[in-house]
Parts: C-alpha cells; structure tokens; sequence
C-alpha cells in the first residue's frame, strides 16, 4: 500500500515538495474496520487550509502523517458483518492506495453514473452549492444570481441549480476564456467573464446590468467587493470560501463598501458544509433526478494515478480543473 504524507507546510503557494510518498505494509481489518482499495479521492481547497499549523473547524494535517480527505473505494476486506468485499463505500482516508476505515458510508453504485461523483455532484460539493443556494441565500425564483469560480465543483452546480431552479438570470465568473465559453454554453449561465480582463466590478456591471439579487462567494477579495456595490437591496450572499486568499502570505484588505449593507440592507452569511448533512436527502434526490433526465452538467477533470495527486490538488488551487477535479487511482 501506498500513503501521500505532508511533509513540510507551506508558506503561500503549496509545492510538491510539501508531500511525501511512503509504501507500507498492507494492513488487515479487525472487527468493525474493512480494508478498502481506493479508486477515486478528492482533492479539495480546504485541504490547503489543512495544511497550516492553525486552529481551524478541522485541525490541520500532522507532518509526517498521511493526508485524509473524501475517497470512494471498493472494500477488499471486511470486518463489518454485512459488507462484503466488492462493496463500493465513501469514506475519509483519501491521499492512499489502501485504507483502514471504521467510519464509512455504503453507497449504492447508479446505473451510468460514475462512483468519482459521489465526491461531487453526488456528493458534499453539490451539498454545499445546494445548501449555500437554497437555505443560506435564500434565493427565489426569478432572481438575478452571482456565482464566482463558476465552472469550479461546487460553483458550476450552484449556477445550474439556480438555472433549474428558476433564476431570472444566472451570471458566472471563472479564470479563462474556454471556462467562460463552457459558462454560456454547455452549462446554460445567462452571462460569466473571465475575471482576469479588467476590474471585477466594471465586469459584473457589464453581464448584471440590472443588479444581483444573490451572490454565492467561492472566491472572496475583489469579487465580494464588487458583489456588494452590485447588490440589489435585500440582497443575500452566501459565503462559501475565499480561494483567492488560500495562498496569500498577507491577507489582502477586506471589502471597501460594507457600508452598502446598511443602505441596501444585505445580508452576508457564512457557512459549512458539515452542520447541514440533514439536507443531504432531498439534495441527492433533486440532483439525482436532474442527472438522470440529462438536465444537470457534471464535469469532471481526472487526474490519474495516485503518485500524481499532489499535482492535481495544486492543479486544482491554478485552476486547471473545470467541474470537480478527481485523481483515478
Ligand atoms: P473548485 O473546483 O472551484 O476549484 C478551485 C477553483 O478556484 C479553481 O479551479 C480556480 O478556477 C479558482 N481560483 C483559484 N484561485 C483563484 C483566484 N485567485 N480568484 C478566483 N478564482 C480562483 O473548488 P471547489 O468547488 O471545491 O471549492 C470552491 C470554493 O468553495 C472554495 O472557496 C472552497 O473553499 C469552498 N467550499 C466551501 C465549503 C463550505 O462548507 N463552506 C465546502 C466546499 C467548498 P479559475 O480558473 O476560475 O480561477
């Protein structure tokens, strides 16, 4: 078995030499536990976070430690009565060829659906647009919504679920010409643009000439700066993530305008993922409907082979993945 370690913590930009690879011995279940042969893990931006030595919603990885993270594997041997081997389950021991896992969800494999979107558009991505879009945003039919790093996992789901959901005009923003293009085209966004042509603000004005009524944050910075002035009143965001600061040694200053939440009397509300797992039934049941009947795009890019996750994951922070970035192991 293999493992991916951290060895060093970055500061700033992560490099492949902050991750060690080590072999080990394969290990044997005991009772309760099932050994796991990994096929695909996941390779997320809260894992940078992870990384640092700071207090955190999760504690940061451990030098010299494996890295975790969401995986699907096929169980190879079990210790759990009922699970036999050939079961496909998601668990957390992403970063290795082979876990031991005690903590696991069995998943029911779907016929023509890859087992990779369980950690995506089946999984807590699509969790987390669906929640940040619907019960943090509170967004309503007919609203004008904003998604930035739209053509990402978690953005490019939270622009169609606004789409499918009934929004009078979906604007995305993502980091090249062929995201923007992908934007309009294959996933149906009213308007996006590449935030690297000028001024976010003179960008958004451009594609949401009549304002926005919701913004969902992935990216934070200039972007959230340039959401609030473009804000209607009672407007809402939901602040999922700040990316472009994940690897700034100085964080870069906050938003100018938050006086326009006043006037304009906006709501801003953080997040996680992890406190709304009791909506993960009717996610999956909506999405699962949408998948099937060919309404919803899942795009995924695949790195493969698991001496090439450090890769993907920093691959990941540029930007090189559209949809949700998965290693193939
Ligand atoms: P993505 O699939 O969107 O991948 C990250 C993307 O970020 C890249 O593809 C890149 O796209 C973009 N990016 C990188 N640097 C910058 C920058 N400086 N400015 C703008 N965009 C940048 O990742 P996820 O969908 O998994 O995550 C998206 C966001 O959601 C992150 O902020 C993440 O932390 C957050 N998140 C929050 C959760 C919560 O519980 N609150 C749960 C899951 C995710 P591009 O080419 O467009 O630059």
């Amino acid at each position: 078995a293999r493992e991916i370690r951290l060895a060093s913590r970055p500061d700033g930009w992560p490099t492949e030499e902050n991750f060690a690879f080590a072999d080990v011995e394969l290990p044997s279940p005991s009772a309760g536990e099932l050994l796991v042969r990994n096929t695909f893990m996941s390779v997320d931006p809260y894992m940078r976070g992870r990384m640092n030595d700071v207090k955190s919603y999760t504690p940061p990885y451990e030098l010299g430690k494996a890295l975790e993270g969401g995986a699907v594997g096929t169980v190879v041997e079990s210790g759990v009565d009922g699970v036999a081997p050939g079961a496909l389950v998601l668990h957390n021991a992403g970063w290795r060829s082979h876990a031991l896992v005690s903590q696991y969800t069995p998943l029911t494999p779907v016929e023509g659906v890859s087992p990779s979107h369980f950690l995506g558009a089946l999984g807590m991505p699509a969790l987390t647009a669906y929640v940040g879009l619907l019960d943090i945003a509170s967004f309503e039919p007919g609203e004008t919504v904003f998604v930035s790093g739209a053509a990402g996992a978690v953005g490019s789901l939270a622009g169609q679920f606004a789409r499918l959901k009934g929004a009078g005009r979906v604007v995305g923003s993502a980091g090249s010409a062929g995201k923007v293009a992908h934007l309009t085209g294959k996933l149906g966004f009213d308007a996006a643009f590449n935030y690297r042509d000028g001024a976010v603000a003179d960008l958004l004005a451009r594609a949401a000439p009549a304002g926005i009524d919701v913004y969902f944050d992935n990216v934070g910075g200039d972007h959230l700066e340039a959401a609030i002035g473009a804000l209607n009143n009672d407007g809402r965001v939901a602040v999922c993530g700040s990316i472009s600061m994940y690897n700034e040694k100085q964080p870069p200053p906050g938003p100018r305008n938050l006086h326009l939440l006043v006037g304009k009397r906006l709501r801003l509300r953080g997040f996680l993922v992890l406190d709304h797992y009791d909506r993960f039934g009717a996610m999956a049941a909506e999405v699962g409907q949408w998948l099937a009947g060919g309404k919803l795009v899942a795009e995924e890019t695949f790195v493969d082979g698991l001496d090439n996750a450090p890769a993907a994951f920093l691959g990941m922070l540029r930007g090189e993945n559209t949809g949700k970035m998965v290693v193939r192991l």
